[in-house]
């Protein structure tokens, strides 16, 4: 049950980014989850042999979710974020910015701050700068609390090279989407 731990960071990092920017809508987050259940569902079909021993053993009702991937059946248990539960509407957007939280659209001001963070690596920081800021997966810059990863524009699978200009920093959901087609 390590996944849950290691994916929800994800989840809360690929919601909260969709959820400031107005980019979301409710279809993306239902499919993000769908996509993340049929993985898990594969997951829990290897360990039990079956897909209903699988839904039996990891997934239960937590009030009125059928559908909770849970360590325990009770809400004490380590509970899988959905991404649904982090989608709100564009008011939302608005007042959050209104209210200058981090993600206040301040970008060169976390920009900045994140390629001289000592926690980066310095390849990381390198492109950063190089980058202006700005993933290359979605143009937008980076913000505070965003997983980034270094990406071989050209696949090393497909004759890319291990070299400098190769090299691009995404977002780690751009960088799932770009692995993904
Ligand atoms: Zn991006």
């Amino acid at each position: 049950m390590c996944q849950a731990v290691s994916l929800n960071p994800i989840i809360r990092g690929w919601a909260s980014y969709y959820r400031v920017s107005d980019a979301g809508t409710v279809g993306d987050f239902a499919r993000l989850d769908r996509i993340t259940y049929l993985r898990l569902r594969r997951w829990a079909k290897r360990q039990t042999g079956s897909i209903n021993q699988g839904h039996q053993k990891y997934w239960h009702t937590i009030g009125d979710n059928h559908w909770v991937f849970i360590t325990k059946p009770d809400s004490n248990g380590l509970k899988l974020l959905s991404h649904i539960e982090f989608h709100s509407s564009v008011n939302d957007y608005v007042k959050v910015r209104g209210d200058k939280s981090p993600y206040d659209g301040d970008n060169i001001y976390w920009s900045l701050r994140l390629s001289n963070h000592p926690d980066l690596p310095t390849t990381k920081r390198k492109l950063l700068k190089q980058q202006k800021g700005r993933c290359m997966g979605c143009g937008l810059n980076f913000l505070e609390g965003d997983l980034l990863e270094i990406d071989h524009i050209n696949p090393i699978s497909c004759g890319g090279k291990k070299e400098w200009k190769n090299l691009q920093l995404l977002h780690r959901h751009c960088h799932d989407i770009k692995t993904l087609f």
